[in-house]
């Protein structure tokens, strides 16, 4: 065991540097994190957050257990089935989501906001707010000075890029590691999941997620969101008894707007929007995915039409350009810092907390004195480059503007063999057992690390 309290520097209090900063604090590290949000509540994080098995056996192994059982006790009730419908509604194909067989398996539905204040349970000061990073100095002992744009600095030994994918940490770093336009633009809004809102769904996307496949490469994913809690905060009836007690005494849903809700993110290749779509604004936005999806089921434009303004916004998609290893210090990276990726297998936020949980192992190693610092961040660099852009490349195929589906002709041939493709696969099943067993190993099931 080293006695030497090796000080990490976090920048960015999201997903992974927030579950990296539980992990170190238990594993006896001095951590600080730097976020530039003024407060603990700020940002517009409502949105849904698919956590599959690498998502949730990092935070098992990474959150003090009660902590953990609170994100379970919080996550919105997990889907059924992942449904690919036409653009008329019809169903393509409904695979089974795998059910958890144990605490670490299966599928959770997460708020991204609930998943904050998850995080931030407890961590009260080890989280510094409005701080914003502006450049770091590396000093020839190793040591880090991190500068903010207040003109404070702090010192420490380590220094993790936590801050997301316009990391200004990775652009002084590794100024040669890209981040490109995917080619796809993205258009989400959230709307109260009232009665008359959830009547719109077909019952498979009310206990599911849904995939509308539409002709030009149009595509819209459907989330119905319904939480433990009802409108007033309160615990809802007939929720299992510790998790009722769980949520009940959580500090963090004061801080936690997320109410049930239904959401809607439709995207398509950036030629197909307006050169002045990311200006637009929330009205503006609806009224457009209106326009563009007038061929679409009366059911489904009128969800879009019932999407909030102030909740819709619209994504540029980006996506990193793998780099080589390069050689290690006493600076490195996790998650979208380093690997941010479109959201095709939805494994962006599973990906920063594996490496948050991988980060974690390798220092303490290193704090057991059996690895060299050193050694314990390229192991730990070896590995996630690996793993971190293999997901780039596979998120990218799934979901990038080049693919066929969004070519004028070419997309109508491919958007008819994947529904034939469909068809056949939703009678044979063995077919079907296939194509949902792959959806699970992508999302880290089976994986045992
Ligand atoms: C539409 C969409 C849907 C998605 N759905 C899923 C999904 O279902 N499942 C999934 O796994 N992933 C999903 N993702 C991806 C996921 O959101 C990200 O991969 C994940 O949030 C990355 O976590 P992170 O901790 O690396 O970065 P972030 O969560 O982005 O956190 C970065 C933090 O750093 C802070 N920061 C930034 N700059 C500075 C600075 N200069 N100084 C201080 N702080 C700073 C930010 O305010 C932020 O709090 C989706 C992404 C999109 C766009």
């Amino acid at each position: 065991m080293t006695d030497s309290p090796l000080r990490v520097l976090v920048i960015g209090a999201g997903t992974g540097g927030m579950a990296l900063a539980h992990g170190l604090r238990r594993a006896g590290f001095e951590v600080a994190v730097f976020e530039r949000d003024r407060t603990r509540s700020a940002g517009l994080h409502g949105y849904r957050v698919g956590i599959g098995p690498d998502g949730s056996s990092a935070l098992k192994r990474l959150l003090p257990p009660e902590l953990y059982e609170t994100f379970k006790a919080t996550c919105a009730r997990p889907p059924r089935h992942f449904v690919m419908l036409t653009e008329r509604l019809r169903t393509s194909i409904a695979l089974p989501v795998r059910p958890a067989v144990d605490e670490e398996s299966g599928e959770r539905s997460v708020s991204r906001m609930t998943l904050r204040q998850v995080l931030f349970t407890g961590m009260e000061d080890v989280v510094r707010f409005d701080k914003e990073f502006t450049h770091y100095e590396q000093h020839p002992d190793g040591r880090v000075t991190a500068h903010f744009q207040d003109g404070s600095q702090e010192t420490g030994d380590l220094l993790v890029a936590a801050d997301g994918a316009g990391s200004r940490v990775r652009r002084q770093y590794l100024p040669h590691a890209r981040v490109e336009d995917a080619g796809i633009i993205s258009i989400a809004a959230k709307l109260p999941a009232t009665p008359e809102a959830l009547a719109l769904l077909p019952d498979s996307v009310r206990n599911g997620i849904g995939l509308v496949l539409g002709p030009k490469g149009y595509t819209c994913i459907l989330h119905t969101m319904e939480f433990p809690w009802d409108g007033e905060g309160r615990v809802k009836d007939g929720i299992g008894g510790n998790d009722a007690e769980l949520v009940g005494q959580w500090p963090g849903l004061l801080f936690d707007n997320t109410r049930d809700y239904v959401n809607w993110g439709f995207w398509a290749s950036t030629d197909k929007f307006p050169p002045d779509v990311m200006k637009r604004d929330g009205r503006e936005l609806i009224d457009l995915v209106q326009e563009m999806t007038s061929g679409w089921h009366p059911a489904l434009r009128e969800l879009i039409r019932l999407g909030d303004p102030s909740t819709c916004f619209p994504i540029n998609i980006r996506t990193s350009v793998p780099v080589p290893q390069w050689p290690t210090t006493t600076i490195t990276l996790l998650g979208d810092a380093i690997h941010t990726m479109t959201p095709g297998q939805g494994v962006g936020a599973n990906t920063a907390l594996r490496d948050a949980a991988l980060l974690t192992k390798r220092l303490t190693a290193f704090r057991e004195g059996r690895l060299s610092l050193h050694d314990a961040v390229r192991g730990y660099e070896t590995e996630m480059i690996r793993y971190g852009f293999e997901a780039v490349l596979a998120s990218k195929r799934q979901t990038g503007g080049d693919q066929p589906i969004h070519r004028p002709y070419l997309g109508r041939l491919a958007l008819a063999g994947m529904r034939s493709y469909f068809f056949v696969a939703s009678r044979v099943p063995s077919m079907k057992q296939k194509m949902a067993d792959a959806m699970h190993t992508h999302r880290g099931g089976d994986r045992d690390d």
